[in-house]
């Protein structure tokens, strides 16, 4: 299979402490089987229903791998979400972090690894907290007070859309930034070690500027239809 055989030349080009998390959306239980046999460690999925099948559809093996949900997160979805997902990429504010806290023992869990997205390039059209530090202090702190199921463990961010992946080198480099002040808070309920940043056209800047997780799909699976 082509999909498992690109996963294994990422693997290989990319340095070993940065995870990869293979961006599964709009592929086929099929195709994400292959790259997860191929030794993939962590799948990403944009919506709850379609991780749920693809997940359900792998059967055992899909507990070789661990589940991030990289797509915003409805309220009405948290309960499926926290059965699928061992972690939330996409918390963006208080309140979908109190909704998922709420419900996180009741879904049989203890504690439920989420990071923080950033809207690093500040996006009308994108999810995620503007990059203003004093703001997204204000919200862990919060977070870090209040809701004790969670442990935000990392950022996550996109970045604008652009043809040159220098573009972004900025966008990565002040996320970084937002990540290591906040990590140096060292507040309780937080342990920041990911930075999640970097897809197929980006990867390489982003491990530059400090990725150590990479969300990658076309690379792996070739243009979506
Ligand atoms: C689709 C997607 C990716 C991967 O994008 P590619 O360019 O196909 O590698 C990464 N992160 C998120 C949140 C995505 O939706």
């Amino acid at each position: 299979m082509e999909a498992a055989e690109n996963y294994r030349r990422l693997r290989e080009e990319i340095p070993e402490y940065v995870t990869i998390v293979v961006a599964a959306k709009t592929r086929t239980a099929e195709e994400v089987s292959a790259v997860v046999d191929a030794g993939a460690t962590d799948v990403g999925e944009n919506y709850v229903q379609e991780g749920m099948e693809v997940k359900g559809a792998l059967g055992d093996s899909a507990g070789r791998a661990r589940w991030h949900l990289i797509g915003p997160l409805q309220k009405n979805k948290v309960n499926k979400a926290l059965a699928t997902f061992d972690v939330i990429q996409t918390v963006g504010d208080y309140e979908i972090a109190e909704a998922i806290d709420k419900r996180v023992e009741r879904a049989g869990r203890d504690v439920v690894p989420v990071y923080l997205e950033i809207n690093i390039g500040s996006e009308a059209t994108k999810y995620g907290l503007r990059p203003d530090y004093g703001l997204i202090e204000g919200l862990v702190r919060r977070i870090s007070r209040n809701l004790t199921h969670l442990r935000i463990e990392g950022l996550m961010t996109m970045g604008p859309r652009s043809g040159d992946p220098e573009d972004l080198r900025p966008y990565f480099r002040r996320t970084r930034e937002i990540f290591e002040r906040l990590r140096d808070l060292d507040l309780p309920g937080v342990d920041m070690r990911v930075l999640s940043m970097g897809m197929t056209g980006s990867y390489r800047v982003a491990i530059e500027e400090g990725s150590n997780m990479v969300r990658i799909g076309t690379a792996i699976f070739g243009a979506r239809a």
